[in-house]
């Protein structure tokens, strides 16, 4: 098969983003180092608290929340203070996200059929203060049936389409390293581990029983914060910068 992306993870970050490209009609590769009993990842066990600014629930509950308190919350927390490139990516990724919790994000996960305990909770709560560190008012939106809740649309888009053709899953696939060319990455490398039964988040065998090489012209990282070891991401870091001062 020829792959449009190769997405790396099957966490949530990995289901969403396959998800997405395949309603974009995209064909997808999809790699994880661990069995199919860990799809979902990290997500599965959460409490599936998602952050949302200004929503009908916190409303109904009288709190008053908006895109400018919550990007105070968040410039406050993330203090943004290291050289302009250095928080470039960070502070554009922040901005997005913010309008993302106050715009489309409850929206589009309600049509996936996900729906929000009427409490807000307050996670996440540092001083208090709006200027400081934390959320300044509730913005915890817990998914009914939690993790397993937030897992459950975004696997079942990524089953239809391994059905229809469009994603290929492999799992117990490692990658260890980004294949680049000229600065850009053009495909993955990595180990096939040996077959593994054991059960969700439990340690697996490290064991290799055979490598694998793949490209495509785009690729996705979703290795989450455990287990990922992209030193070629660090190496071309520079190079990236580089591309965007040059715009
Ligand atoms: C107990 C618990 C409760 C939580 N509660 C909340 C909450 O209420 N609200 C909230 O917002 N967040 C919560 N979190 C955090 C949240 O769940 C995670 O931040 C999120 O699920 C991470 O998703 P991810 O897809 O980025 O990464 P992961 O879920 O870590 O997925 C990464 C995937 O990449 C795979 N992988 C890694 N390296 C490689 C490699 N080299 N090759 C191939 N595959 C690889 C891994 O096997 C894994 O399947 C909680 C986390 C935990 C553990």
């Amino acid at each position: 098969m020829e792959y449009d992306v190769i997405v790396v993870g099957a966490g949530l970050a990995g289901l969403v983003t396959t998800s997405e490209l395949i309603k974009g009609g995209k064909k997808v590769l999809l790699l994880d180092q661990e069995s199919e009993e860990f799809l979902g990842g990290q997500a599965w066990w959460s409490f599936g608290g998602l952050f949302l600014v200004d929503s009908p629930e916190q409303r109904r509950l009288g709190i008053k929340d908006s895109l400018e308190l919550a990007r105070q919350d968040w410039m406050g927390s993330a203090g943004f203070d290291r050289e302009e490139d250095e928080d470039y990516w960070a502070k554009q990724w922040a901005e997005a996200y913010l309008e993302f919790a106050a715009g489309e994000k409850r929206e589009w996960l309600h049509s996936l059929g996900v729906r929000f305990f009427p409490v807000v909770g307050w996670a996440e709560r540092g001083g208090y203060l709006a200027e400081g560190h934390g959320n300044s008012v509730p913005r915890f939106h817990i998914v009914w049936g939690t993790g397993p809740g937030i897992v459950q649309p975004f696997e079942k888009a990524v089953r239809d389409g391994m059905e229809k053709g469009l994603v290929d899953y492999h799992p117990r696939h490692q990658v260890d390293e980004l294949l680049t060319a000229n600065g850009a990455v053009i495909g993955v490398q990595g180990s096939i581990l040996e077959p593994s039964g054991v059960k969700r988040g439990e340690s697996s065998s490290r064991t290799v029983v055979g490598e694998f090489t793949y490209n495509a012209p785009a690729v996705v990282v979703c290795s989450g914060g455990i287990g990922a070891n992209f030193d070629v991401v660090r190496e071309n870091w520079p190079n990236a910068l580089e591309t965007h001062r040059k715009g």
